[in-house]
């Protein structure tokens, strides 16, 4: 009998890669974002129109490509931010799998403007279904901007699958605030169908949020800040009594990456024991920073789970640290009624 097995031709590979990493247009914002930060971009702007489904574009002012690299870029695997497997074990930038571009490059059509300062004109290159159709030298300001149009022009199915716009650009704004969030020393903008969603100006954190989250929400923050060789916490819970019907105000931030972790949220309720009324869960804006090798962030292709080593020294810790604030918050009105 003759061989039946093949290797995958590119395209095919990339779409099929595609289906993990990209599942709606918030998806591809936030590889995009994640790739400006990489970049050291000081400031980030989000375009979209029609919820992402008809154009995502991301302007950065961060390092830009030269032509090699920007060619190089929509390759699968072609990553700058890792060399060998051990980087993997001592990461600091958000990607590091190499396969973002290559993905987005095989689902929709892109477009890709960018120039380094070495330089004197930038390059432009457009690709359709994993394939550079043209490459240019263009005039463009130093750093990144890349269009994706048409996500999933053709993967019928998956482009039926996309929800309502509303539904879709909620995702968008849930992801492009994750990032923010995670960021205050970035600017970021945000624009739908020609509205400014967002324009958000360098600050610290408790401005980020409360630009983000509305003026109300400052005196609603409890900060939380503990150092030990573990973990360092900093951010902020939010007040008991303001606690949510939802878990909308929730967010986990490790070195500066978004995370979801059930078993955190547990030592966050856990210390708000006894504060809460039934069925409400508290606001929280927490930035973990632990030492890259403790952590593996490499465990699904979104990267929004994370193993950590000692889990149960961090939730202890986590735990101690926030009833600690929240018991400093409640002398305060003691305090107050004295004055
Ligand atoms: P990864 O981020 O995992 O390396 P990507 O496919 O997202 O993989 O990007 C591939 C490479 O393209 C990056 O490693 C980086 O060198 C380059 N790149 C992507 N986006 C940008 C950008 N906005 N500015 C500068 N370089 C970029
Ligand atoms: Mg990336």
């Amino acid at each position: 009998m003759s061989n039946v097995i093949q290797l995958l031709p590119d395209h095919v590979a990339n779409q099929i890669a595609a289906g993990e990493v990209v599942q709606r247009p918030a998806s591809v914002i936030k590889e995009l974002l994640e790739n400006s930060i990489d970049a050291g971009a000081g400031r980030i702007q989000v375009v979209i129109k029609d919820a992402g489904k008809t154009l995502i574009q991301v302007i950065d002012d961060g390092v830009g490509m030269n032509i090699t690299d920007a060619r190089m870029s929509f390759e699968r695997h072609a990553t700058s931010k890792i060399k060998i497997a051990d980087d993997l074990f001592a990461l600091r930038t958000k990607g590091f799998r190499g396969e973002a571009l290559a993905s987005i490059a095989a689902i929709a059509h892109v477009e890709l403007k960018t120039k380094t300062t070495q330089d004197e004109v930038g390059t432009c290159i457009k690709v359709e279904g994993s394939q550079i159709v043209t490459q240019e030298p263009c005039v463009t300001p130093k750093g990144t901007c890349i269009s994706v149009k048409n996500l999933f022009y053709n993967i019928p199915a998956r482009r039926n699958f996309l929800k309502s716009d509303n539904v879709e650009s909620r995702h968008i704004i849930d992801e492009f605030q994750r990032v923010a969030l995670a960021h205050p020393d970035i600017s970021f903008s945000l624009t739908h169908n020609d509205n400014e969603l967002f324009q958000l100006p360098v600050a610290n954190h408790r401005l980020r949020i409360t630009n983000i989250l509305g003026g109300k929400t400052n005196e609603k923050l409890v900060p939380v800040d503990e150092d030990t060789e573990i973990v360092k916490i900093s951010g902020f819970v939010g007040k008991p009594e303001f606690a949510k019907k939802s878990r909308g105000e929730q967010f986990f931030f490790v070195n500066n990456r978004f995370i979801k972790s059930p078993y955190l949220n547990h030592a966050v309720t856990a210390s708000f024991e006894g504060l809460l009324k039934d069925k409400s869960y508290p606001s929280y804006f927490l930035y973990l920073e632990v030492d890259p090798k403790s952590i593996d962030i490499n465990i699904h292709p979104t990267k929004t789970e994370i193993k950590f080593d000692d889990e149960h020294a961090l939730y202890a810790i986590l735990k101690s640290s926030i009833k600690h604030s929240l018991g400093q918050f409640n002398v305060a009105p003691m305090l107050d009624f004295e004055r």
